[in-house]
């Protein structure tokens, strides 16, 4: 019986397929899915540190004539700090 032999294969197969998910697949499939993520959204300027964020997760804060969208209330809120104060 080959059966060692055979546990012996089985296991550098199972190494090879796992190697191969961590290395290969794994990073190919968090690329699709950033791919993804740009079709659905809409990347927006933070006006204050001008970081780039992603418009349904932005802070959205009206202004005349549109809207400003900021990573974070803290940006929103030293931004327009900063343009009342000068
Ligand atoms: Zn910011």
């Amino acid at each position: 019986m080959g059966l060692i032999r055979f546990l012996m294969f089985a296991g550098v197969a199972l190494l090879v397929y796992l190697i191969y998910r961590r290395f290969v697949a794994a990073p190919m499939r968090s690329h699709f899915e950033h791919k993804e993520d740009e079709r659905l959204g809409r990347l927006v300027q933070d006006p204050n540190c001008g970081v780039y964020v992603d418009s349904r997760d932005a802070v959205r804060r009206k202004v005349r004539g549109g809207e400003l969208y900021f990573c974070s209330r803290a940006c929103a809120k030293t931004y327009f700090k900063e343009q009342r104060g000068g």
